[in-house]
């Protein structure tokens, strides 16, 4: 496999799987990390590890700053106001579950919540449980034919007063992208609340939240080169100051009496506990990883790739593609014709070909397709011509494999 400057930082793509390199198509799972990230982790635990925010030695100055330092970098990588509105979370699943807990004072029985057909179950369950503590409504944005969110059905359901819509920025299973800036404005001149999960857009895609204009956004760093175990929710500050936080506890106090607890500012009243300190410092180097390199071009590269992929998968025998469109960024899901997925992923394995067979977390999804599941190829910012010739010629053996074709 050819080595470009940015592969070659990523030490797990140097592997042989057995007697083939490794072919990691599964980034939408999760995405392989830059030496740098691996790196600054080890420093931190080598050098200056440290409970954050609250040692009166200069060890935890060390830490407290390195760690503080990655919230600026973030406000500045999504193009938050305040360093205030970035939230550590633990990834996109507990943001979107602070974020529906700290809701729960502004959902009253009756108030209708949309979400996003292509939703993950993170951006679906989270708030279909804050509809049942609260006598709420969930509804189901439906989809067009292309599997396409369906605007003009939106648009109808908004005519009805609406608490809340919740969207997936970029679907983890059919790679489609929601034109947010365009729907969290109808959205929000509706009266609702717009959040937005960008679990998949934040590794293919630039984000400014304030040109998109929802009130909420969250994402996982272990999506965009960084370590698992942290997240962010993004959210504007008049907002914020207004969820109750989920968690209590240490750290996230003004005062503490046995009878009374004031909660203290953002953005520690919704960060209790340690925070994952190291996982901050690696999610930071992530960000120096995405700042070193040309992100445009790599986006346009990976977006002729992801095309290039969808048109040699619809020529193959028995491939039916879902909601494939030019558009699309960072995933195709496809089933082979006949046979079950978990089948094509096994064979495709045996060929050290990694990609992701299943529900993908998108039950509903699934259903409105009338599937049990797909197969789901997924590119990284790694991802190259002899991947997909490797991925294609992979999954033609498994096609004669299993159909004789
Ligand atoms: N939303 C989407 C669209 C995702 O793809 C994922 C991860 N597969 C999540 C939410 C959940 O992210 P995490 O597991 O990092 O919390």
């Amino acid at each position: 496999m050819s080595r470009s400057p940015i592969r070659q930082q990523f030490p797990i793509l140097n592997q042989m799987m057995g007697s083939y390199p490794l072919c990691y198509l599964d980034n939408a799972a999760t995405s392989q990390k830059p030496e740098r990230v691996i790196q600054a982790m080890d420093d931190y635990y080598r050098r200056y590890n440290a409970n954050v925010h609250r040692g009166s030695y200069q060890l935890s100055a060390t830490a407290t700053s390195a760690f503080e330092a990655v919230r600026r970098q973030l406000q500045q990588f999504i193009h938050a106001a305040h360093p205030q509105e970035v939230i550590f979370t633990r990834g996109t699943t507990e943001a979107l579950n602070l974020l529906a807990y700290g809701l729960n004072k502004h959902i009253k029985p009756g108030d209708r919540i949309l979400v996003d057909s292509t939703a993950h179950h993170a951006n679906l369950v989270p708030w279909q449980q804050l509809a049942l503590r609260s006598g709420a409504e969930l509804i189901a944005i439906p989809l067009t034919d292309e599997l396409r969110l369906d605007r003009q059905a939106l648009r109808t359901l908004l005519q009805l007063p609406t608490r809340l819509v919740a969207l997936n920025h970029v679907s983890n299973v059919l790679g489609t992208v929601n034109d947010i800036a365009a729907l969290a404005q109808e959205i929000r001149a509706a009266g609702a609340i717009c959040v937005v999960d960008g679990a998949q857009a934040i590794g293919h895609l630039p984000v400014d939240v304030q040109q998109l204009g929802c009130d909420f956004y969250a994402f996982s760093g272990h999506k965009m080169y960084g370590p698992t175990g942290v997240g962010v929710l993004w959210g504007r500050l008049p907002l914020l100051a207004t969820l109750e936080p989920m968690l209590t506890g240490g750290e996230m106090i003004k005062t503490v009496s046995f009878t009374h607890t004031e909660f203290g500012e953002l953005p520690f009243r919704l960060e209790a506990g340690t925070p994952p300190i190291a996982e901050v410092i690696g999610l930071g180097a992530a960000i120096d990883f995405l700042n070193s390199v040309d992100r445009n071009n790599a986006q346009q590269q990976e977006q002729q790739l992801l095309q290039q992929l969808q048109q040699q998968l619809a020529a193959l025998p028995g491939i039916t593609l879902y909601g494939a469109h030019a558009d699309n960024r960072g995933a195709i899901a496809f089933n082979l014709a006949g046979e079950h997925h978990q089948d094509v992923g096994i064979l495709l394995d045996q060929q050290s070909v990694a990609i992701r067979c299943g529900h993908h977390c998108a039950m509903p999804l699934m259903d409105a397709m009338g599937l049990k599941g797909c197969c789901r190829v997924s590119l990284g910012i790694y991802s190259n011509a002899d991947d997909i010739t490797r991925f294609i010629q992979a999954l033609r053996t498994t096609i004669t494999l299993l159909t004789g074709e």
